[in-house]
This record gives C-alpha cells, structure tokens and sequence, in this order.
C-alpha cells in the first residue's frame, strides 16, 4: 500500500473510531442544548464513510475529501452534516493532488470560509466554527506544531462552555445554553485530535 493510501486509511479509521467511542458524550451534550442526536448523527455518517473506505482511501487526496465530505452530507443529516461535509469538500477542492503541511491552513481557512457562508455564522456563536478557526490559525502559525494542534483544539472546544450560543438549534436557549460545552465544538476537536494521531503514526 502507498504512504499517502496508508495515512488516508489510517486517517479515517482514527476519526470514525473517535467519534464512534465518544458517541455517547457529544449525544449527551446535545441533549443539554440540543436534541440529543449529535453522537447518533456523527456516528452514522462515519460508519458510511468507513464502508466506503477501501474505495476512498484509492483516490488521491481532493477526491478523497470530497467523497468523505459528500457521504457526511448525506449520512450525517442535522445542522452538523451539511456543515461537516461542506467542511471536507471545500478541503478537497482548495488541496493540490500532492499536498504538504504548508498548504492545509490556507485549505482550511477556506473550508471554514465555507461553512460560515452556509451556517451564516462566525466563531463566537458557540459552534464547531469556534475549534475550526483558532486550530486554523495554529496551523497558520506552525503547520508542524501537531501536539500545540491538539492543544489547542481541545481547550477551544472547552471554551464553548461559558459561551452563549447564537446559532444552531442551541441559541434557542439563549442563556441556558451558558455552561454546556457545544456538541459540534467537542466533535470538530476529537477529530482534529484523531487526525493528528494518525499522521503521528499512532493508532
Ligand atoms: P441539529 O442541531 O440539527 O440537531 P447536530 O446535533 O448534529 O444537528 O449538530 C449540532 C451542532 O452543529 C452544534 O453543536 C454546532 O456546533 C453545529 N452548528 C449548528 N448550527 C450551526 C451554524 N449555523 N454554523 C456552524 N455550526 C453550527
Ligand atoms: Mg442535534
């Protein structure tokens, strides 16, 4: 199998893992501000995309996200899937066919740009928007730093926490939704966490 099948494969099997073993906590805090679906949502969309995986992990990498990001569309369902999977398609669109470190932040700033477009939202409303911008900027800052990526993602979603959220089925709370950490915040950093693991080589 070639390096870069391999990451693929080992990428995606991390982040299926994570959010199928952490199912039960993200559905939990979406019954806090949600309806309780997150981890049932997410769970769903990953178990697609790993059925899909040996076909996946054959295609380089911007088909590959692209195909992720088009099954999260259709499996994941919510505010999260069409969000998510804009997230891995516009990904897949900004990457060259042969990326390096060097390029993933300018993708994901875009890919975040996307999902801002779709969610009209912004980071400070108590989304996953509030992880995908500060890891972003990290990776802006040292695309290298992986450990500092982890880091950082895991205490943005924290943050969430004292957030009032003004976007998502959460801001019809309005107050109460104060001392909930935000589903989607805690999904994007066990993924990002899971991403880092795999190019890490651990398993
Ligand atoms: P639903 O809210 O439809 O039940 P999920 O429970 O799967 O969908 O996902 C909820 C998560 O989606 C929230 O925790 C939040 O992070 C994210 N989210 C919801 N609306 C938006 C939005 N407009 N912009 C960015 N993220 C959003
Ligand atoms: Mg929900």
């Amino acid at each position: 199998m070639s390096s870069e099948k391999e990451l693929r494969l080992a990428m995606l099997t991390a982040v299926a893992q994570t959010i199928s073993r952490h199912a039960e906590e993200l559905t939990q805090l979406d019954q806090a501000i949600g309806d309780g679906d997150h981890g049932i949502n997410m769970k769903r969309g990953f178990d697609a995309v790993m059925a899909d995986s040996a076909g996946l992990v054959e295609k380089p990498w911007p088909e590959f996200l692209k195909g992720v990001g088009m099954t999260l569309v259709m499996k994941v369902g919510g505010a999260s899937g069409p969000l998510f999977g804009t997230l891995f398609m516009t990904l897949g669109k900004e990457l060259p066919g042969n990326p390096c470190a060097g390029d993933v932040a300018g993708a994901l700033e875009a890919a975040i740009q996307a999902v801002q477009a779709r969610g009209k939202s912004e980071a400070g409303q108590k989304t996953m928007l509030d992880v995908l911008v500060p890891v972003a900027a990290q990776l802006r800052k040292d695309a290298l730093a992986l450990t500092d990526l982890v880091t950082v993602a895991a205490a943005a979603a924290e943050a969430t926490g004292p957030m009032k959220a003004i976007r998502g089925r959460a801001s019809f709370l309005g107050d109460r939704s104060i001392g909930h950490v935000d589903p989607g915040a805690r999904s994007s950093a066990l993924m990002v966490a899971a991403v880092v693991g795999a190019v890490k080589g651990e398993s």
